[in-house]
């Protein structure tokens, strides 16, 4: 149910899809650990990773729409095997999904432009093995986007000049081009343009960071700006920028799936053969809990974040249903990832310090990826705007099989006003939790009920719908009913044994306990809200045979089946 680089043959890709996983997986397996870790210690600039993606075609095959494509029948963006790609690249190395991940940021406002010129140079730039960046964020101004300083003003004779600064701009140091946001100084609508970072005019003052991956701080000095490179403005550009986040954070949960994957197989094959006090670490029971939990927590990410990009992949202007799923990624997904480290690291303690470990730059990575693009904060805000339509007002849709076909994805690049988000109605959750009667499902499903009542009876003020502290909380007991349901959705498709979505969900009822508790522990929850509360508080079923299983065929089994090249 996990990547294993040494045995997964990518079954469900078409061939020129399975060769592009398996050379990537051999371009690392080739570089081996040593390598890769020194690198990282020593933030080396991944020139040799770009040239494999430049000579293999890779990004310009994955990343450019099929009516822009130059001499490749292959070429599509193709939502399913992107997430193999991403998972892959996290697994090894953060550094290398991010050169991946900006370059789908810089393109999603061109290949969103209305000019077809732009989108050709584009693609032009694809195929010769160039790479791009998103130029958003400003020092000063963090999420507020309505703040942003950079100013495009309009010359006589239809040209523009760009002025300001950019910070924390991945690829920010080469790339062919970067898609900056910024502002009509005339007008101040919000406009879209490109940027070349070979220009003279293009300063780039820093990296922010120390690493291998570059994240730049960037000035535009009176930077010329034709008319065809002003890719979008007023809401189309506003529309452009959050439709590129859309397309852009659910890749950061597959990262996460990634890092934590490879973290399991380093941290189980330590764990096993690590004998104290005559037993192996593996005999202690807390271990035994510990890795439990961190696997049957993977397992749930990959499957929930499988059949988020179902809904990815067959959303259209009539289901935007994704736009909970998708958030869902970025935010649950990859705050699981940070928990599922956790667990490994109190099992191998020292060793995850050791600069030899994967282990070492996976505890590292893995916490960035709930801080970008949108912290968990300005993800939850969103995430609790569908809460009283997916809990109280579903609709009906046809069924959504698994979407693993070969196929561009072509609303991703139309997804029309990001307004409207109240509109968005759901499937109801009890389709999936209905018919499974599993004893921590049916748990769960009571601490639904309860959820549901609580917000019945006791409705949440219109002072705590604008107080974070409180949504919180609130917003980690909604988000884990749709968790639930995805996983659960996942689980059917892909036949998954029933001991193991029950140890999944024994990890579930206990995190809904602890998320209850901590909404009845905020200060602005009324005393009626907090009782409430507490009659959420469950604890999971006790089944030794069932966690004895699971430990057996789930955890265990991962010991021994892959270690990477030294
Ligand atoms: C390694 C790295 C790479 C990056 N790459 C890029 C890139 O390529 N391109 C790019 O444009 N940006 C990039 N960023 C910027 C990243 O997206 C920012 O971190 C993001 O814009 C948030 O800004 P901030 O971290 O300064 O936090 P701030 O916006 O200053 O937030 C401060 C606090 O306020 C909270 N907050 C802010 N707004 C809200 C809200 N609406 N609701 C609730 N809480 C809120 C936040 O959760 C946080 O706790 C990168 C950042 C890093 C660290």
């Amino acid at each position: 149910m996990l990547l294993n680089p040494a045995t997964t043959s990518f079954d469900s890709l078409d061939p020129r899809s399975r060769e592009i996983m398996t050379q990537t997986i051999a371009f690392f397996e080739a570089m081996g650990k040593e390598r890769l870790k020194d690198d990282y210690h020593q933030r080396r600039w991944y020139r040799d990773f770009l040239d494999f993606i430049k000579e293999n075609h890779i990004f310009s095959t994955m990343l450019t729409p099929p009516q822009f494509a130059i001499d490749d029948a292959d070429a599509r963006w193709d939502t399913h095997r992107n997430c193999h790609f991403n998972e892959i690249l996290g697994f090894y190395g953060l550094s290398y999904w991010y050169a991946w991940q900006v370059s789908i940021l810089g393109l999603g406002p061109l290949w969103m432009a209305d000019g077809t010129t732009i989108k050709e140079r584009t693609a032009r730039l694809l195929r010769d093995g160039g790479i791009f960046g998103f130029g958003l964020s400003e020092k000063e101004h963090g999420a507020d986007l309505y703040s942003s300083e950079m100013m495009l003003t309009p010359m006589p004779n239809g040209t523009f000049k760009a002025d300001g600064g950019k910070y924390y701009i991945g690829n920010g140091n080469e790339a062919a081009l970067l898609s900056v946001f910024g502002k009509n100084s005339d007008t101040g609508e919000y406009v879209f343009f490109a940027a070349k970072t070979d220009h003279p005019d293009y300063e780039c003052v820093k990296n922010t960071v120390q690493s291998q991956m570059y994240v730049a701080e960037f000035a535009l000095r009176a930077y010329p700006v034709l008319e065809e490179e002003v890719l979008s403005t007023g809401s189309d550009a506003w529309d452009a920028a959050l439709n590129t986040v859309n397309i852009g954070k659910f890749n950061l949960g597959w990262a996460s799936i990634g890092i934590c994957t490879h973290a399991l197989y380093e941290a189980m094959n330590h764990a096993a053969h690590r004998e104290l006090y005559g037993k192996k670490v593996t005999d202690f029971p807390h271990v035994q809990h510990l890795l439990t939990d961190a696997t049957t927590r993977l397992i749930a990410m990959r499957l929930f974040a499988t059949r988020a990009s179902d809904y990815m992949r067959a959303a259209s202007l009539q289901d935007r249903r994704y736009l909970l799923y998708n958030p869902m990624v970025k935010m649950k997904v990859t705050t699981q990832g940070e928990e599922v480290i956790d667990h490994l690291w109190d099992v191998i303690a020292a060793k995850g310090f050791e600069k030899d470990t994967y282990f070492e730059m996976a505890a590292n990575h893995i916490r960035a990826l709930p801080k970008l693009e949108g912290t968990v904060h300005v993800n939850m805000a969103l995430i609790v705007k569908f809460m009283a339509n997916f809990l109280f007002h579903p609709k009906d849709y046809p069924e959504v099989p698994s979407q693993t076909e070969a196929r561009h994805d072509a609303f991703l690049f139309n997804q029309g006003p990001t307004k409207g988000l109240s509109d968005i109605h759901f499937h109801d959750p009890m389709l999936a939790y209905g018919p499974c009667h599993l004893p921590n499902v049916e748990i769960f499903k009571k601490q639904i009920a309860g959820f549901k009542e609580l917000l019945v009876a006791n409705q949440p003020e219109a002072r705590q719908a604008r107080d974070m502290d409180f949504l919180l909380p609130l917003g980690e007991l909604f988000t884990l009913v749709a968790y639930g349901q995805l996983i659960l959705e996942s689980a059917k498709l892909q036949r998954v044994d029933d001991h193991l979505i029950d140890q999944i969900f024994d990890v579930m009822v206990r995190d809904f306990s602890r998320y209850a508790l901590d909404l009845y522990s905020t200060t602005s929850a009324t005393p009626e809200q907090a009782k409430h509360c507490m009659e959420l508080v469950h604890r999971p079923t006790n089944n030794s045979d069932r966690f004895e299983w699971v430990w057996q065929n789930y955890v265990m089994a991962n010991i021994d089946k892959y270690e990477m090249k030294p």
